[in-house]
């Protein structure tokens, strides 16, 4: 049984919703392996609370927490301070306590990153092509400009968005964005190609954002990774493993950015391998 003592300190994630989030089941499993005299729980709070309730969150000595939608820039203006990282993307994820107020950072981009960097290839002259311009896809191109792609290719199907996405990341040569037109041309040149849209999502499992003879213009060898986690594997990552490509669900980013976070809180290693069991378990996984 977990001991949770008088000492015990408290951990969260805040969201609107937030009943969904696998966050928790994640967290609390690393947590008791650990030993740790730690919880973490879910905290749904509305828009127009958000400021009252980070006060009360250091009122109450809350140690930190992971922030999801629909917060993640929101909450900024009320830190004390932001990593670079998080300006870069925009979005904070991950929130801790520091005698100055709340720092806070953003794990998304190592979330993303642990599962390509555990392959061990070299990427520099590698071509990543992302599905969607929105907060996930901020994370993938700061995770992209970290591995040293060669070229980053965003791909919109809304021009004014797509060119405000462009102009936040001035002077970023690498980065190129591109209409959903060009995907015949895109598509055999990508060595990396990430789906960042909710197309394929659950309920919607049988939707991909590729047609058939799309994912047939792909490299044999592409990486394909889709950062849904349910289904597992999305239609998109099926389309690839039927031609022989390589894939990564969201899950792993899912789990890792967790991981990242709580490394910040507890400055203690992790159990990464707890916390993908408790999901996969969860989740029904295996
Ligand atoms: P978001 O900010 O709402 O962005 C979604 C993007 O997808 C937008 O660019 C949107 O285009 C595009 N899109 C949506 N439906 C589309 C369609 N039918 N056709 C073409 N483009 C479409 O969402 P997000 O936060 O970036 O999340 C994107 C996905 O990543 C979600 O599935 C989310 O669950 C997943 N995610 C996973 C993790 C993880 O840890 N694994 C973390 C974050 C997000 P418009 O802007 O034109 O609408």
């Amino acid at each position: 049984m977990r001991l949770i003592t008088g000492k015990a300190k408290l951990l969260g994630v805040i969201g609107y919703p937030i009943e969904h989030s696998l966050s928790p089941i994640m967290h609390n499993a690393a947590l008791a392996e650990m030993g740790a005299d730690l919880v973490y729980l879910p905290f749904e709070i509305a828009p127009e609370n958000l400021e009252q309730a980070i006060q009360g969150f250091a009122a109450i000595g809350i140690q930190g927490f992971s922030v999801t939608i629909p917060h993640k820039q929101t909450i900024m203006p009320l830190l004390s301070e932001i990593s670079d990282v998080a300006e870069a993307i925009g979005a904070v994820n991950t929130i801790w306590r520091t005698e100055k107020g709340w720092s806070g950072t953003n794990t998304d981009a190592e979330g993303f990153l642990a599962p390509l960097r555990s392959r061990q290839k070299d990427w520099s002259q590698s071509v990543a092509v992302i599905l969607g311009n929105g907060g996930a896809a901020r994370a993938v191109v700061a995770g992209c400009v970290e591995l040293g792609c060669a070229e980053i290719h965003i791909v919109g199907r809304d021009a004014q968005k797509l060119d405000a996405f462009s102009q936040s990341w001035n002077g970023l040569l690498r980065l190129k964005v591109r209409s959903w037109e060009t995907l015949p041309e895109l598509l055999p040149r990508a060595d990396l190609l990430v789906n960042a849209t909710p197309i394929g999502m659950s309920p919607h499992v049988d939707k991909s954002p590729l047609t058939l003879k799309e994912a047939d213009q792909l490299k044999a060898e592409v990486v394909a990774y889709d950062l849904i986690y349910t289904p597992n594997p999305t239609m998109f990552l099926q389309q690839v493993r039927d031609r022989g490509g390589v894939t990564i669900d969201g899950l792993e980013m899912l789990i890792q950015q967790g991981a990242a976070a709580l490394q910040i809180w507890t400055q203690q290693s992790v159990p990464v391998d707890t916390m993908r069991q408790s999901l996969r378990e969860y989740l029904g996984l295996n």
